[in-house]
C-alpha cells in the first residue's frame, strides 16, 4: 500500500510518499512559491534530490507536476499504486476530534472554519481541490491539529472570560500541534509497553507547544485559541497580560492586527534577542556572551520549565517527559538547561546519552524520578497512518 501525505500552504506543498508494507519513505519533496514568479519543486528519493523550477499557477499544477514526476522518475509505475492521499488539516474546532474521510461535507466546514484559521484552512482546501481534481478516484482523508486537544475538560479549554465569547463565537483553548503530541504518546506507549502514562510532550521547534497526556488522551496544551498562546517561540511571544496590545498600539499609532502581527513575527527569541528566531544563532551569541541572546534564551527555558512544572501538578506527578521538534531533537543544551531547572522533580539526565541529535535516546538517569526522552517527531508518517487506517476500516 502507498500513502501520500500532504502538507498545503498558501504557496506552498509538501508531500511524503510512503510504502506502509513498511512505514518507509519512498520519496518526500517540495512545491514552493506557487502562484509566485521563480515557483519550483524539489523530489527527494533513493538518496537522490530533482529540484527545477517550472511555473505553478495554482495547487492544481503542482499536483499534476508532483504525480507526473513521480511516475517519470520511475518512482512509481502507475498512478494505480497510489492508495490514499492523507492532508493535514489545521483547524476542525470542537466539531472533529479524529480523522476524517475528506467528503464535501468536511471541505465546507474547513471553510466554516477559516475566520479560526485564516492562512491555514483556505491552503488546505486548495491542496484538498488539487488532489480532488487530479486523482478523483483516490480516498482521501483529512488529519487536523486540533483533534488530538478535544479530550480536554471545559473548565480546561475555556478562558476565563464572558461565557456568551465562547457561546457566541467559539472563543475557547483549541490546541495545536496535535498530530506530533499524539505521534509522541504512540511512541512512549510502544517504548514503555503500556497504554496508561502521563505524559508531558515538549514540541519545540520554530512554534512550540507542550501537552500534558494522561492514559493516551490529552489533558491541557499550551496553545489555545490561536497558536499565539503558551511558550515563547521563535517569533511568537506566547502568553503575555493582554494590556500590553492597547497601551502599544496608542504608543506607535498601529491598529490590534498590526500590534498581533509584531506578537506572531516580531517576537520571542527573535524580539528579544534582536538577532534572530533561530535557537542555533542565539546559542552561537550565548557563547560571545551577548547579554541579550542570554535573556532570550533564559526566558526560552523558564517558560518550557514554567508549562512542565504546571502539568507535572496537573497529571499529579509525570512518569515521561518527552523533547521533540527542531529545538527538542537537536539543541543539547536547551535540553539540558531545562532539564537542571527540573532538578527540583528528581529529573536527572546523562549528559553523555543527551549528545545526540535527531534519534529515540533516553537521557534520563535509571534514578531520575521521571524518564526523559528525546523522540524524533514524524507528523506526516502519522497522517499516513490515519489515511491507512480509514481507508482500510
Ligand atoms: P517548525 O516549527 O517550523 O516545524 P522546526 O521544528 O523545524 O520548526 O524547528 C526549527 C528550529 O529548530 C530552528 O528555528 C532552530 O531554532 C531549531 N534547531 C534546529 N536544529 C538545531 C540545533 N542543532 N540546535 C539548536 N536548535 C536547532
Amino acid at each position: 500500500m502507498k500513502i501520500i501525505s500532504i502538507n498545503a500552504g498558501s504557496s506552498s506543498l509538501k508531500f511524503s510518499l510512503f510504502n506502509m508494507d513498511d512505514e518507509s519513505v519512498i520519496a518526500s519533496g517540495l512545491f514552493e512559491r506557487i502562484g509566485i514568479e521563480g515557483s519550483k519543486y524539489t523530489i527527494k528519493f533513493r538518496g537522490e534530490k530533482v529540484s527545477q523550477e517550472i511555473e505553478l499557477t495554482n495547487h492544481t499544477d503542482a499536483v499534476k507536476v508532483l504525480l507526473d514526476k513521480l511516475v517519470d522518475l520511475e518512482i512509481i509505475q502507475s498512478l494505480d499504486e497510489i492508495d490514499g492521499v492523507g492532508h493535514r488539516l489545521v483547524h476542525g474546532k470542537d466539531k472533529y476530534s479524529e480523522s476524517v474521510l475528506i467528503n464535501d461535507e468536511v471541505v465546507s466546514d474547513l471553510d466554516k472554519f477559516k475566520d479560526f484559521a485564516p492562512l491555514h484552512n483556505p491552503a488546505n482546501i486548495l491542496g484538498i481541490n488539487a488532489f480532488r481534481e487530479v486523482l478523483p478516484e483516490v480516498p482521501m482523508v483529512g488529519v487536523f491539529d486540533t483533534a488530538f486537544h478535544q479530550t480536554m475538560s471545559p473548565a480546561t479549554y475555556l478562558y476565563s472570560v464572558p461565557y456568551s465569547w465562547y457561546q457566541n463565537y467559539g472563543v475557547r483553548k483549541y490546541g495545536f500541534h496535535g498530530t506530533s503530541h499524539r505521534y509522541i504518546t504512540k511512541m512512549v506507549a510502544k517504548l514503555l509497553g503500556k497504554e496508561e502514562f502521563r505524559l508531558i510532550s515538549c514540541h519545540i521547534g520554530n512554534g512550540g507547544s507542550i501537552t500534558a497526556v494522561k492514559d493516551g488522551k490529552c489533558v491541557d496544551t499550551s496553545m489555545g485559541f490561536t497558536p499565539l498562546a503558551g511558550i515563547m517561540m521563535g517569533t511568537r511571544s506566547g502568553d503575555i497580560d493582554p494590556s500590553i496590545i492597547p497601551y502599544v498600539m496608542e504608543q506607535e499609532g498601529k491598529n490590534a492586527s498590526e500590534v498581533v502581527d509584531d506578537l506572531n513575527k516580531r517576537s520571542g527569541l527573535f524580539g528579544m534577542s534582536e538577532y534572530s528566531s533561530d535557537m542555533r544563532d542565539i546559542l552561537e551569541k550565548c557563547d560571545l556572551q551577548d547579554e541579550k541572546a542570554i535573556i532570550a534564551r533564559d526566558k526560552y527555558v523558564r517558560r518550557v520549565v514554567d508549562y512542565i512544572a504546571q502539568y507535572y501538578v496537573l497529571l499529579g506527578g509525570a512518569d515521561v517527559i518527552v523533547f521533540t521538534a527542531g529545538v527538542g531533537e537537536n539543541s543539547i543544551p536547551v535540553r539540558r538547561q531545562i532539564c537542571e531547572e527540573l532538578a527540583c522533580l528528581g529529573v536527572k539526565i546523562d549528559l553523555d546519552k543527551n549528545n545526540k541529535r535527531g534519534e529515540v535516546v533516553k537521557i534520563s538517569t535509571e534514578d531520575s524520578s521521571i524518564q526523559v526522552y528525546v523522540i524524533p517527531t514524524d507528523e506526516e508518517l502519522m497522517i499516513a497512518r490515519d489515511t491507512l487506517d480509514l481507508i482500510n476500516r
